[in-house]
């Protein structure tokens, strides 16, 4: 019997996995054959994978393994989103997202569990940091969305229908980086994960498909730009330095200036044209006419479009969602000034929508016991040994 760990196979890229088949006097296609098992067919017991030797089998079996972290809560919203708490040990969780549409599925993946940059209205940023997530249980929030997803539609073939989720947008087409954590302080793990995203032999999704989103960690992004140029979204949240110096305290070491030239050199590598902005609507802290004009002058400097996101209140915060009509006339002053602008519908808001409220939920277990049996969701606590 090995002693040392085994490896777990889903945090390695294709050249780590051509390496170690191998060692093993395996040739290059063992590697991508093993991959697509893992990836595509979400395959984690190596008896399975039967179009591979038997001595190859068992050679993994000893000394790999293929394992996403546990899941203890899964929660399904009324309007069809699906959401995961993943344990990842030492009373950490993170959380993981599906959000249907009627053309696309989108997952919003975690990076960290908690985060540094602690924005003020933003539930994992009131977790403070615990540790950086590794590429396994990056691209684990992936394949586990994926198998459950599918095994969903083999259901619904054999008669089991889920009359709240047509079949079609069951499936992953866009993947977020949305979700618990500041990806770019996480860069060579989340680097990893996401040339698993595209890789062919794996999810092989384009990658206009892929977004990262950051708080505006700029030589980080200049890096991406470089290394790997997905669709990039910066929550940008305030128009001027002394806001967001406040409401994104990143910015006092990444101003405004800096964070727009780095826009614009991300968009000589980006796959769209474009860079999406994110802007949370506060009620009287970032939403009046004046913040609106000077968002206009910031989207004179950089090619964009805007997402205005209703902000999800939650205790701690003291901060109030916009009214909805401040938001529309808000998108409208934008819109009027040519810009492209889209406000982000609330969804799965029963289920603690935005991410790192459930996992805010959980570290107080009073206070989800009590709040849960209220919403209109279907839960399934796993019992763990
Ligand atoms: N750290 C990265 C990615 C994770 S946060 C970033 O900040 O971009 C992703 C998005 O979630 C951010 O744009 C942020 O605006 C949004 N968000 C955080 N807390 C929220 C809340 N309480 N309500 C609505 N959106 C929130
Ligand atoms: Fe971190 Fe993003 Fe939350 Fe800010 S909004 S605390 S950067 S996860």
């Amino acid at each position: 019997m090995s002693i040392t760990e085994p490896i777990n196979l889903l945090g390695l890229g294709a050249a780590e996995l051509t390496d170690l088949v191998g060692q093993w006097g395996g040739k290059p296609f063992r590697a991508k054959q093993l991959q697509r098992w893992i990836h595509q067919r979400g395959v984690d017991s190596f008896d399975d994978m039967t179009d591979l030797a038997r001595e190859f089998r068992a050679q993994l079996a000893e000394h790999c393994s293929i394992q996403a972290s546990p899941v203890s809560i899964e929660q399904r919203s009324a309007d069809g989103t699906r959401k995961w708490l993943f344990d990842v040990g030492k009373n950490n969780a993170i959380e993981t997202v599906f959000i249907p549409e009627d053309d696309r599925g989108t997952l919003c993946i975690s990076s960290q569990a908690g985060c540094t940059v602690a924005c003020p209205f933003c539930s994992t940023g009131y977790q403070g940091f615990n540790r950086n997530l590794t590429t396994a249980e990056i691209i684990g929030q992936l394949w586990h969305a994926r198998r459950v997803l599918q095994d969903d539609i083999q259901g619904s073939r054999i008669g089991a229908a889920d009359a709240q989720t047509p079949e079609a947008t069951r499936v992953i087409s866009n993947v977020v980086m949305m979700g618990m954590g500041e990806p770019l302080l996480n860069y060579d793990q989340v680097l990893g994960a996401l040339r698993l995203m595209l890789d062919d032999n794996a999810y092989g999704l384009s990658r206009r498909r892929v977004t990262v989103s950051t708080s505006g960690v700029v030589p980080m992004m200049d890096r991406l730009g470089r290394d790997c140029p997905v669709a990039l979204a910066v929550s940008l949240h305030a128009p001027n330095d002394a806001l967001r110096d406040r409401l994104v305290p990143l910015n006092r070491k990444h101003p405004l200036s800096e964070l727009l030239a780095a826009c614009n050199r991300y968009l000589e590598h980006a796959p769209r044209d474009f860079i999406t902005f994110e802007y949370i609507m506060l009620d009287g802290v970032n939403d009046t006419d004046q913040h609106a004009r000077e968002l206009i002058t910031i989207a004179q400097q950089v090619r964009c479009k805007f997402n205005l996101i209703p902000f999800n209140p939650f205790p701690q915060s003291g901060l109030k969602r916009s009214p909805a009509a401040r938001v529309r006339l808000f998108a409208q002053r934008l819109m009027d000034a040519g810009i492209v602008t889209t406000v982000r519908k609330t969804r799965g808001d029963d289920i603690a929508a935005a991410c790192g409220q459930l996992a805010g939920d959980v570290q107080d277990r009073t206070r989800i016991n009590q709040r849960l049996p209220d919403r209109a969701i279907i839960e399934i606590k796993q019992e763990r040994g």
